[in-house]
């Protein structure tokens, strides 16, 4: 039986070239590259997994879908599962916080050059996320924005280059920010009524707090409110 992936992974999914030769890492359940085996985007994946009881789930979901020749997998931390003999050309890394995500980048950069696409879809501090790329030889190449479950995630594909980017583009992606699909303005519209009613908190004396809070709210604002 096919493995059907939730919306979030599905839509990582749709980022992956057919005939990649993929790493997930942080695999878990390993069910992004079984899914991705079984409707034959791609015929080879490892699945790299940090801690023991995931990696055996993954161990075992592989083996009960009979993959075992096409899935590989490893106990590793982060980049430490391929070695240059994989031949690894696409990364997947999901649903890991976005520092966690440039951490791992970080810890094993040097292993990158020969990977020609990261598909990130970190679940928060994604501007962190943003500025680590910027200042390591990456650009995004394409966002998307998509809900599940009452929560907004974000998905960044990326490959080796240059790009600037602003305060504005590292806070709210310079591709959604562009696209500004009801997606991405109910994700922000949300977090502008958060910050308003945190705002409606601080007391009238704390100056420098309101500013500071004001700032963050009228930027959301111009960014949702101003016309594409
Ligand atoms: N990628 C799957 C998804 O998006 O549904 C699973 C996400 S799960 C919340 C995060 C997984 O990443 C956990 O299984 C955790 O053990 C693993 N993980 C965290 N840090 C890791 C690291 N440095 N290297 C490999 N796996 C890691």
């Amino acid at each position: 039986m096919q493995t059907v992936l939730s919306q979030r992974l599905a839509a990582v999914a749709e980022f992956v070239p057919q005939g990649a030769r993929l790493l997930d890492v942080g695999s878990d359940h390993a069910y992004l590259p079984i899914a991705l085996i079984e409707d034959n985007t791609i015929s080879f994946a490892l699945a790299g997994e940090v801690v023991k009881g995931p990696y055996e789930s993954a161990l075992h979901n592989v083996a009960n879908a009979g993959l075992n020749d096409k899935i590989a997998v490893r106990l590793a931390n982060g980049l430490a599962a391929f070695e240059p003999e994989d031949k690894v050309d696409v990364i997947t890394i999901c649903g890991m916080g976005g520092g966690l995500i440039a951490e791992i980048l970080a810890a094993g950069k040097a292993k990158l050059a020969s990977v020609e696409r990261l598909i990130l879809q970190p679940n928060n501090r994604e501007d962190e996320l943003r500025a680590w790329l910027m200042t390591n030889g990456f650009k995004l190449v394409a966002e998307h924005i998509m809900t599940e479950n009452d929560k907004y995630y974000e998905i960044m594909v990326v490959e080796h280059g240059h790009m600037h980017l602003s305060a504005e583009d590292l806070r709210f992606g310079p591709f959604l920010m562009q696209a500004k699909s009801p997606v991405f303005c109910a994700r922000w519209e949300r977090e502008l009524a958060k910050l308003e009613l945190a705002l409606s908190h601080i007391p009238e004396n704390r100056v420098a707090d309101r500013t500071a809070m004001i700032q963050k709210i009228d930027a959301i604002k111009e960014v949702i409110h101003e016309s594409k």
